[in-house]
C-alpha cells in the first residue's frame, strides 16, 4: 500500500479519535501500523501475536477496542462469514470483492468480477445511502470436496469387504 494512502487513513483515525476526545496512544498507534501491513484478511489474534513477537506487548482487550474504533472510523471492515468466521480487513482493499468461504475448512478466498461489479454498482436503493457491499458465495474448496468425494470411496470399500 502507498504512503500516501497509509498518511490519509492516518489523519481519518486522528480526525475521529480527536472527535470521540481521545488520543492516539502509542499502544493505538501500533495496533494502526499493524492493520495497514495487511493487505489481506486478518484476525484479531494474528494483529496481537505480530505485535507480541515485536515485544510490543498489548492486551487482547487493547487490540479488540482499537479495531473497533477503526471499524467505527470507516478504516476497517468486519466480515462476520459464519457464526465462528470473523475476519477484519482494511475497507480500501475490501471494496469490489467476492468472498468464497469453504464450509468444511473455513478457508476464505477473493475474486474479482467486472461484470458482477458492474451489476452491484448498477443496483437503485431507494431511499437508502449506501456506503459499500460484501457478497459472499459459500460451498466446497476443492480440497475438501476432494477428501469428502474419497472419504465417500473408502466407507464404500469398507462396506463392500464386509
Ligand atoms: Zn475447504
Amino acid at each position: 500500500m502507498n504512503a500516501a494512502l497509509i498518511e490519509s487513513l492516518h489523519k481519518t483515525f486522528i480526525d475521529y479519535l480527536k472527535k470521540k476526545k481521545m488520543k492516539l496512544t502509542a499502544e493505538r498507534e501500533a495496533i494502526f501500523n499493524k492493520v495497514c501491513n495487511f493487505r489481506e484478511l486478518f484476525t484479531l489474534e494474528v494483529i496481537w501475536q505480530e505485535l507480541d513477537k515485536e515485544n510490543f506487548h498489548v492486551s487482547r482487550a487493547s487490540v479488540y477496542n482499537t479495531i473497533n474504533l477503526l471499524m467505527e472510523a470507516n478504516i476497517v471492515v468486519c466480515h462476520q462469514f459464519t457464526n465462528s468466521l470473523v475476519k477484519y480487513e482494511l475497507c480500501c482493499v475490501a471494496e469490489g470483492f467476492i468472498y468464497i468461504i469453504c464450509n468444511e475448512c473455513g478457508t476464505v478466498r477473493k475474486l474479482q468480477d467486472e461484470k458482477l461489479t458492474q451489476c452491484c454498482t448498477a443496483v437503485k436503493t431507494p431511499k437508502f445511502t449506501r456506503e459499500y457491499y460484501a457478497l459472499y458465495f459459500y460451498g466446497l474448496c476443492s480440497k475438501c470436496k476432494y477428501r469428502l468425494a474419497t472419504a465417500h470411496l473408502k466407507e464404500d470399500k469398507q462396506d463392500t469387504n464386509k
